[in-house]
């Protein structure tokens, strides 16, 4: 295990381990917890006040996560059958840490109806061009394929490759179909 795993592990048995002056550890907390994570903490002295000395808390302690997402990841061990406290905790820090893995599980636990489905993403708008778009304005130059103007300043309109006639882009401001 190394020092990241155990300074979140031993925190989430409620432990909270500091560097003291003379290159000293301090672990606090509840007595059984603290014997338990004794003999880790010496093995990995060195380390451990290595990492303490990082101007990186995030790193090491990634931020809680919420109630209820906690809430289904224990449902989800249950639903899995794994008892291991160790391997608990573990699959919880990871969890914490890998935002992308985190999404991932949740949605196999919301296809096993054991969370609430993530919300759905609205699809995107279609793609228009200005050319079809009624308060296009087009090029006075030429044979009007230029760069065209946006009678209503819209700001898609800011965005390459609006204002080219027939270039595919968004624009949430395009308005009836230009003949
Ligand atoms: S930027 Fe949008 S609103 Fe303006 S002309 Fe193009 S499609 Fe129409």
């Amino acid at each position: 295990m190394d020092a990241v795993s155990i300074l979140a592990r031993a925190a989430f048995d409620g432990l909270s381990l500091t560097a003291e002056p003379a290159g000293k550890l301090r672990l606090r907390g509840p007595s059984d917890a603290r014997a338990r994570w004794l003999p880790m903490v010496r093995a990995h002295k060195a380390d451990l006040l290595r990492l303490l000395a990082e101007p990186e808390p995030t790193q090491r302690c990634p931020p809680p996560l919420a109630p209820e997402t906690e809430a289904a990841l224990v449902r989800w061990l249950d639903a899995i059958n794994e008892t291991d406290a160790q391997i608990r905790a573990e699959f919880l820090l990871s969890c914490r840490r890998d935002p992308d893995g985190l999404s991932g599980i949740l949605r196999l636990a919301a296809d096993r109806g054991m969370v609430p489905a993530p919300p759905v993403p609205a699809p995107a708008p279609p793609a228009i061009t200005c050319g079809s778009c009624l308060h296009f304005r087009a090029d006075e130059v030429g044979d009007g394929s230029g760069l065209g103007a946006c009678g209503i300043g819209a700001p898609a309109s800011r965005r390459t490759p609006a204002l080219w006639p027939n270039a595919p882009h968004l624009c949430t401001d395009h308005e009836g179909t230009a003949p």
